[in-house]
């Protein structure tokens, strides 16, 4: 759609779809793997904090939609940091291993290294990482990891200055991201991993110079495709650079060998310098689906639960948190959740999907 033609205002799709029906619940059998209809387990959740960001990356919350007229969500929808420990923890008893703290911009949330804590202490032995775009990293670092955060993933998706402003249109300099890089890795938050969005023609130029300024640092460059989630971005599959073009292009200038994943379902195809200098990972899911490794539920700042990135609707979990129902029925609904998931959404991707109206990415968490 051209800009022109956009509404002003965009009402959220979960305020114009609402909720879907949390299927009725199957008993929970202690012990048994959780799987959904494709055999994949429930090892990962990422939560979405906030769905408000001080960016406005084009390719995510483009500023002629996330306006001041957009409705982002009252305070009384957010979950506590109380409901979020619960949910958490309940997701935990049913196999998660990983939970991502992500958004919008979860730095953004006040106390967020207050949630860290919570979220240690009630589960010691969870992997805790956050996304973010740094630009607030360099002065919370060291409580983030204080608090229990094991690592930290950095979006940037240039080094060079005007590209960068360009991107993230809120004109803010890529020289405060690498700050609140160094910070991060001086906090113990390492190995770092940092993201790049390649987009044709914006940043694309800028693939081999992320890879050089990041090799020998132990920070792990992972170049995304850029894709089709929400339905505001604009998305054309002529704007994607396949992966497979990006490892070109690198290891044109310095060689690489493919690397075997870190562990099941792991998203990025890692690929190592020859000359041993570190690695890099490519995230294809545009050209290179991952479906049937898809591990990850997504749960969104206001209590819905997502199977998808590219999901249209939620399930509405806070409601149940919020109504006196207890621990066995919310883990009983979660578990139906699952077991009733069928989504393969890139694997079966077409034009007309593509162009579908989908939720958006800042309010599901990346
Ligand atoms: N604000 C934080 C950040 O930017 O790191 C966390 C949330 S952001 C939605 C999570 C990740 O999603 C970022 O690395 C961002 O670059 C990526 N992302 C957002 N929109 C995307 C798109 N259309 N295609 C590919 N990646 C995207
Ligand atoms: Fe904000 Fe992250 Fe989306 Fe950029 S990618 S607009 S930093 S939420
Ligand atoms: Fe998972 Fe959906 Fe992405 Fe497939 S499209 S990898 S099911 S989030």
């Amino acid at each position: 759609m051209s800009k022109s033609a956009r509404p002003k205002t965009v009402i959220p799709l979960h305020e114009a779809r609402g909720a879907l029906p949390i299927p009725a619940a199957k008993p929970v059998i202690a012990g048994a793997a959780l799987a959904d209809a494709r055999g994949r387990g429930l090892h990962d959740l990422r939560i979405s904090v906030t769905d408000r960001c001080n960016f406005r990356c084009t390719y995510c919350m483009p500023k002629d939609v996330f306006d001041a007229d957009y409705r982002f969500l009252p305070h009384a929808e957010v979950l506590s940091f109380e409901e979020i420990v619960r949910v958490a923890r309940l997701f935990r008893d049913l196999g998660t291993q990983k939970i991502r703290l992500t958004g919008g911009e979860p730095l953004l949330r006040k106390g967020i290294e207050r949630l860290v804590a919570m979220l240690r202490e009630a589960l010691p032995d969870i992997d805790l990482t956050l996304t973010t775009n740094g630009s607030a990293l360099k002065a919370q670092a060291a409580a983030l990891r204080a608090a229990g955060l094991d690592r930290i993933t950095v979006s940037l998706d240039s080094l060079d200055d005007a590209t960068f402003r360009a991107m993230n249109d809120a004109d803010f300099p890529v020289a405060k991201v690498l700050e609140g890089i160094e910070a991060a890795a001086a906090a113990g938050l390492a190995p770092i991993k940092v993201n790049m969005v390649v987009k044709r023609g914006v940043n694309d130029h800028q693939v081999v110079d992320m890879a050089r300024h990041f090799r020998g640092t132990g920070h792990i460059v992972r170049f995304i495709e850029f894709m089709d989630v929400g339905s505001t971005n604009g998305w054309r599959m002529d704007d994607v650079i396949a992966s497979e073009e990006v490892v070109r292009r690198v290891s044109a200038q310095f060689p690489l060998d493919p690397a075997g994943a870190n562990y099941g379902g792991e998203v990025a195809q890692r690929w190592r310098y020859r000359d041993g200098s570190g690695e890099i990972g490519a995230i294809s899911s545009v050209t290179r689906a991952f479906c049937s490794t898809c591990t990850r539920a997504r749960l969104s700042t206001d209590g819905q639960v997502y199977t998808c990135l590219f999901a249209q609707r939620g399930y509405d979990l806070k409601r149940l948190l919020r109504d006196g129902s207890d621990d066995a029925a919310i883990a009983a609904a979660v578990s139906a959740i699952w077991q009733g998931r069928d989504d393969r959404y890139s694997e079966i991707r077409t034009a007309e999907s593509a162009k579908s109206r989908k939720v958006e990415m800042s309010f599901i968490g990346g």
